[in-house]
């Protein structure tokens, strides 16, 4: 498979839930989740991400966003109100700085914006849906975020009684439903193995998961660890940890073929592990 093949656009629906997006280590990483009207990761910023006003950029790197200015430059000349690209907080002034500058340089003014999301916080996008972010382990900093569809349900030391007493209770001005987070999807962002002590246990349950793994070939260990990536084997070797539904990994090499990356997730990863585990590769 060319290069160019490589960086095709992949439409998937897992646990569910429709995954669109570009991932190659190095070239380009976005993921648009369309019923969630939000994005990982901006890429080269294609049209499709253009109208989609909420975008978790995980880090610096051009691969995953280099179109942020064209985001804002294309929502402006489409009239469209806001937009919201939160980040690392380390990143927020430069890039505050650089869209500055690419506002003088076309004399406009963006709506969009860059905001600061720190390591633990939660942003609510609707009255159903949270995404929260915590710090990855890579080159510059990085977040990776969980998306969790939140719930109201009744009261867990409520279940079981009758529904007079639930409204009696009700009546006496106490809270009968309490808020639950179902993790739905989960993104990793650029890391090292770092981020399995640091992500939260709802990445590890979230229906899918948007894994890193840019390496799987024995002889590229030390190239992932030198460039703060994760390899199969790191993954193999906390196979236990993942609840998740389906194990996306992303972010995958170009120096491997497909057929050789198919291969390795078979081969390395336990049974249990591998039979939930699909490579973000075009068919
Ligand atoms: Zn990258
Ligand atoms: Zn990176």
């Amino acid at each position: 498979m060319s290069p160019e093949a490589r960086e095709r656009r992949i439409e998937a629906t897992w646990a569910g839930l429709p995954v669109r997006g570009v991932s190659v280590a190095g070239r380009e990483t976005w993921f648009h989740l369309p019923t969630l009207h939000f994005a990982f990761d901006l890429g080269r910023a294609p049209t499709a991400l253009v109208s989609v006003p909420n975008v978790f950029l995980s880090h610096a790197h051009l691969d995953h966003a280099a179109g942020l200015a064209y985001w804002c430059s294309q929502r402006r000349l489409l009239r469209l109100p806001g937009g919201t690209a939160r980040t690392h907080p380390a990143a927020v002034p430069a890039w505050t700085k650089l869209l500055a500058l690419h506002e003088a340089l076309e004399a406009v003014r963006y709506d969009a914006r860059v905001e600061a999301m720190e390591s633990g916080a939660r942003v609510s996008l609707r009255r159903d849906l949270e995404v929260e972010a915590f710090e990855a382990d890579h080159r510059v900093p990085t977040l990776g975020f969980v998306a969790s569809e939140i719930r109201n349900r009744l009261r867990e030391d409520l279940a079981g009684h009758l529904p007079g007493e639930i409204r009696d209770a009700a009546a006496r001005g106490e809270a009968v439903a309490e808020k639950v987070a179902i993790p739905l999807v989960a993104y990793s962002g650029d890391t090292g193995a770092g981020v399995f002590a640091r992500a939260p246990r709802s990445f590890f349950t979230a229906k899918v998961l948007l894994l890193e793994c840019s390496f799987v070939e024995e002889s590229d260990r030390e190239r992932s660890e030198k460039w703060r990536h994760l390899h199969l084997d790191e993954i193999a070797e906390r196979a236990d940890l993942f609840e998740n539904e389906v194990v996306v990994l992303t972010h995958l090499t170009l120096r491997t073929s497909p057929g050789d990356i198919r291969k390795a997730i078979a081969r390395r990863l336990p049974p249990r592990l591998a039979a939930r585990t699909v490579p973000f590769l075009p068919e």
